[in-house]
């Protein structure tokens, strides 16, 4: 029981993935209206749309014309990560973001930690030029260039239909982010998170980090997939984590033993009349 409070963020973030991929089986293989689609256009009771922002940009650089309902559920989505966090997305929804968890488990058991020299927040920067690169392709060929290779569609398909060949691209995200860079796929590569990591933000949900509490112990840079959100911060100043690539997935707070880290509602403006944005990175 103790260890499932620990661990209830994962727990939760892990229901989360999967209803919403069973929803997606069960509208193809029942018939079911809650949520039908796929993670680049769904529908949710048959009524409200939700559309992937970046998948919708790269469909206006292929020339497509764009429906009032795909434009709708941009709002939608943006609405609604922009108030509980971006990467919330990759933490809560995606499926993919299941591979990539159980690789970096198996790197911190097989101690792959020392070669992630080549791991810096310069190389993570690289996602926000694949997803202009793609956006441009998009444009060249015509139609929605990251949809092609992209492991969320594949993953969401296969689930909904049939996985055929897609396996081996997930296996070898798989064996990239176990085996040669630490978060690579997630944390360097993914337009879809970079895309997120803007949405989000100005996100209200936040990780906030009491300097009172914490000792230093480094659980949670050990833990966390984008390390670099939290080192301005940690042991350094009480203060959210307001690194736009942080997931909110909560591993920070389930694995510090200090109570150090929870989950709060970022206020711009404390009570002091400052900008707390300026007090951070
Ligand atoms: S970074 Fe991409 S693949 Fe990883 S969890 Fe986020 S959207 Fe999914
Ligand atoms: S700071 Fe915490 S919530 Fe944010 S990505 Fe890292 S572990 Fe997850």
């Amino acid at each position: 029981m103790g260890s499932i409070i620990k661990n209830k963020y994962l727990i939760l973030r892990r229901i989360s993935q999967l209803s919403i991929l069973f929803l997606y089986f069960a509208a193809n293989a029942y018939g079911w209206k809650i949520l039908v689609g796929n993670l680049s256009f769904s529908k949710l009771f048959n009524t409200i749309p939700l559309s992937d922002p970046f998948a919708v940009l790269q469909m206006l650089f292929a020339g497509a014309a764009i429906s009032a309902d795909l434009i709708l559920g941009v709002f939608v989505v943006l609405f609604l990560y922009g108030v509980i966090g971006g990467r919330a997305y990759c933490s809560w929804v995606c499926p993919v973001n299941m591979i990539t968890d159980l690789a970096a488990w198996v790197r911190r058991k097989t101690h792959h930690e020392k070669d992630n020299l080549i791991s810096t927040t310069k190389t993570r920067k690289f996602r926000y030029a694949f997803l202009v690169v793609l956006l441009i392709a998009s444009a060249f060929i015509g139609a929605a260039a990251f949809e092609f290779i992209s492991p969320i569609g594949i993953f969401t398909r296969g689930v909904a239909f049939s996985l055929g060949f897609g396996w081996i691209w997930l296996l070898t995200i798989f064996i990239f982010d176990a085996f040669v860079l630490k978060n690579g796929w997630c944390g360097h590569i993914c337009p879809v998170g970079a895309m997120y990591s803007l949405v989000g933000s100005k996100s209200l949900i936040r990780v906030y980090h009491n300097k009172d509490n914490c000792t230093a112990c480094g659980e949670c840079l050990n833990i966390c997939p984008e390390t670099q959100v939290l080192t301005p911060v940690i042991d350094k100043k009480s203060d959210y984590i307001n690194g736009i690539e942080c997931t909110n997935c909560g591993r920070c707070i389930e694995v510090c033993n200090d109570n150090a880290l929870n989950f709060s509602i970022r206020k711009y403006i404390n009570s002091k009349g400052e900008n707390n944005e300026k007090t951070t990175n």
